[in-house]
């Protein structure tokens, strides 16, 4: 079933999904090469924690960090380890907080310094696929309509959309009802209604929509090996359009400054 929210929820949603993009503001200045993913991992859960909120993904199904972190072919999931970072890299980071009964969820890639063109063309059309699927949200839309919009954004560059990971519903569990996912047909799918939470998160890949899932149990990377981009935003339906509860404003500021 699909939980409705009150006002006051969404409040406390907003909260957990603002810490989030701070935290991801806060581990895009230290995104540098050099650095390893573990590092970023310990800055976020001390971030996390010193703002009153528990890292939502530790501990979540036996996950066994704060952040996923993805490099380069790296779908999703990735777990932070010792791999230092490359200039030319790209990295997936998911993070997400939980505080007064609550969750955040957000994610958002970076570039490591100087990338080439193609990859930026992947993180921009990306970013671009969420907004456009977020412009489709209000109270009487459909779920597929938000998947239609990604999709077409995605595969009009000729970047291809995964399948098997989707967005979702968000409130005091991470994952909720209705399954977003980021391909599908206009008009087809759940109404949305006014008070709803939702993750649109699209995962899209240069080369073939087909990934491998690791044997460490989490690791989604692309089959090809070619790169991969994730940019997710919570937002709360309303009769008006979307209410976007995550800041990509902050990660900006910080990453160009
Ligand atoms: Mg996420
Ligand atoms: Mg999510």
């Amino acid at each position: 079933m699909i939980h409705l929210k009150t006002k006051e929820e969404i409040e406390l949603l907003r909260e957990n999904n603002t810490l989030v993009s701070l935290t991801l503001a806060e581990i895009g200045k230290h995104i540098r090469p050099g650095v390893t993913t573990r590092q970023l991992d310990r800055i976020a859960e001390e971030f996390i924690r010193s703002h009153g909120a528990v890292p939502g993904f530790l501990g979540y199904n036996g996950f066994p960090a704060s952040l996923c972190i993805s490099v380069n072919e790296g779908v999703v999931h990735g777990i932070p380890s010792d791999y230092v970072l490359n200039e030319g890299d790209i990295i997936s980071v998911d993070c997400g907080t939980f505080m007064k009964g609550f969750y955040g969820d957000s994610a958002y890639t970076f570039a490591v310094g100087e990338i080439p063109a193609d990859v930026r063309l992947l993180l921009d059309t990306t970013k671009e696929a969420l907004y456009k699927g977020v412009a489709q949200v209000k109270a009487g839309a459909r779920v597929g309509d938000i998947s239609a919009a990604v999709q077409s954004t995605a595969e009009a560059e000729g970047f291809s959309v995964v399948r098997e990971l989707v967005g979702h519903g968000l409130g005091r569990k991470m994952h909720e009802e209705p399954e977003v996912p980021n391909y599908g047909a206009k008009g087809r799918g759940p109404v949305l209604k006014e008070g709803m939470v939702i993750c649109i998160e699209p995962m899209i890949n240069m080369g073939t929509r087909q990934v491998v899932f690791e044997r460490d149990g989490w690791t989604v990377r692309t089959r090809d090996g070619k790169p991969s981009a994730h940019y997710e935003f919570a937002v709360a339906v309303t009769r008006d359009g979307a209410d976007v509860l995550t800041d990509f404003g902050v990660i900006e500021k910080a990453i160009n400054n």
